[in-house]
């Protein structure tokens, strides 16, 4: 299977999709063609175990890599989790939550984190490379835990993580900076999310970088969702929820239903419009944002406007002006105009805003609409789930409820399915989580944790039990424009 670059040019094969990251000019990789599952092959999935449904779809993209090899990095890779990894739990009729969060770092991320370096590593094999890889990660916490934990102590790997000092919650911050492992380095910088992110997209962008790590025997790789590595491994569990409901017989094979998905980067609910593309029967794809509300207004008008200040919410994964990802659907709906995307692209670079054509707007209608929760209609929609059926939800995953709840209130006889995508386990935001369900406001973290105990009877996952004992290893923080300087002081050690 080959991939082309979003703003053209390039065209390579999916071993060096993933070591490249990033297409040369910038653009993002995505498949020449969507592979097609029947469904025939659907309901031969049905049988299928969480890792074999994950190697259906992962095969069809990654051509050049072994069969056999793959499925053992997947199995390798699901085994980390408690059980399965994105089981479905019923909150109503035909309303579930899909949960995302039973991996190593407690959030979605592990999905597609624990896979990556099986991924990355064989594709530089297969790519011929010889030299270490240093993969650069800019986080709004929760792709730097998982990537730290997901890359620690592999060999010929380095890994360095930028988080946005004040950008991610305390818990977050002390997952990171308390991580194990003899390769890698965490770094607070001074600046948001999208600060870090668009730092470390000009490293690889930039030739003169690129080159002075090559000197030192370094090629960068990335790891987040504009990595087709990273993307394809999320488009498995819309097929495995989806069949999980024929299964149980809660759904007739090819019935159509909804996804609501909380979203930041846009990777997450672009992987479901790609499980759409090879033939999943998705209706609608629901996009929920937080008060940085830049993606619902764009599905709304047509217009994607990034001219606002970033707020600080209780929702931090989804702190994020810039949604890289959307390239990816801009790159689609422009009827895979190439020019056209990079020309946009070129315009949100330098006034912050591009436009779609009204026929642009209507056709992503059809699948798309956005929606988004303010702080309070947020802990609203948490606190009426608990209310109504004892289930707890993060605070990321609260807003997609309520985008839900939206739904559910415009469309009274609407019979179709709604799955939410949960995306991080509760106690990742104890305090909020805690304040949402009880109104209980206390300061401390662990204080948060033990009450939201108390009150749901929620086990408490290891990954945050672990916590309280261990004293943070990494403490530097930088200015933006000192970013590649560190990578460099790194890299020499
Ligand atoms: C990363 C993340 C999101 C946003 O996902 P995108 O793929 O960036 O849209 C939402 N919730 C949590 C908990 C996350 O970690």
């Amino acid at each position: 299977m080959k991939f082309v670059s979003t703003r053209g040019g390039e065209k390579v094969n999916g071993a060096q999709a993933v070591v490249q990251g990033l297409a040369a000019n910038g653009g993002l990789f995505v498949p020449e063609k969507f592979p097609a599952i029947s469904v025939a092959e659907l309901e031969e999935m049905l049988e299928m175990s969480y890792p074999e449904r994950a190697h259906k779809v992962l095969s069809k993209y990654f051509t050049e890599y072994d069969s056999k090899e793959l499925l053992s990095a997947l199995e390798n890779a699901y085994e980390k989790f408690e059980g399965d990894p994105a089981p479905l739990v019923k909150l109503d009729d035909g309303v579930y939550m899909l949960e995302l969060w039973h991996g190593p770092t407690c959030a979605f991320k592990d999905i597609a984190l624990t896979v990556l370096p099986y991924l990355l590593k064989k594709g530089c094999d297969i790519a011929g490379i010889k030299e270490d890889i240093l993969v650069l990660v800019a986080t709004s916490g929760d792709t730097g835990k998982a990537a730290l934990e997901g890359f620690k102590d592999a060999e010929g790997v380095r890994v360095m993580v930028f988080y946005p000092l004040d950008g991610v919650s305390k818990i977050q911050k002390l997952h990171m900076c308390t991580q194990d492992g003899n390769n890698i380095n965490v770094v607070g910088v001074k600046g948001n999310f999208d600060d870090c992110q668009t730092a470390v997209k000009e490293i690889f962008a930039s030739a003169e970088h690129v080159g002075k790590l090559k000197e030192k025997g370094v090629v960068p790789a990335s790891a987040n969702s504009l990595n087709f590595g990273q993307l394809a491994p999320q488009i498995a569990y819309y097929f495995s929820a989806y069949l999980d409901l024929v299964s149980s017989g809660q759904l007739e094979m090819g019935e159509k239903i909804d996804f609501a998905v909380p979203t930041g980067n846009f990777g997450n609910i672009l992987a479901g419009y790609y499980a759409l593309k090879m033939g999943l029967p998705i209706r609608r794809l629901h996009c929920a944002s937080n008060l940085n509300s830049v993606l619902c207004d764009f599905f709304k008008t047509g217009v994607y406007d990034m001219n606002r200040e970033l707020v600080k919410t209780t929702s931090p994964s989804m702190d994020i002006l810039l949604s890289s990802n959307l390239e990816r659907l801009i790159f689609e709906i422009s009827g895979r105009n190439s020019k056209l995307t990079a020309k946009r692209m070129a315009e949100l670079k330098v006034n912050g805003r591009y436009e779609i054509t009204p026929e642009e707007l209507k056709d992503i209608s059809e699948i798309f609409d956005g929606g988004f929760a303010n702080e309070d209609t947020c802990v609203e929609a948490m606190y009426n789930i608990f209310e109504e059926t004892g289930y707890t939800m993060d605070t990321n995953t609260g807003c997609a409820m309520k985008v839900a709840y939206d739904w559910f209130e415009k469309n009274k006889k609407d019979e179709t399915d709604m799955i939410i995508v949960s995306t991080a386990n509760p106690y990742k935001f104890p305090q909020d989580v805690l304040y949402a369900v009880t109104g209980n406001d206390v300061k401390d973290s662990f204080k948060g944790i033990k009450r939201l105990h108390a009150a749901t009877a929620m086990a408490v996952p290891k990954c945050i039990k672990d916590l309280k004992d261990k004293a943070p290893r990494f403490t530097t923080t930088v200015s933006v424009d000192k970013i590649f300087n560190e990578v460099l002081n790194f890299i020499s050690k």
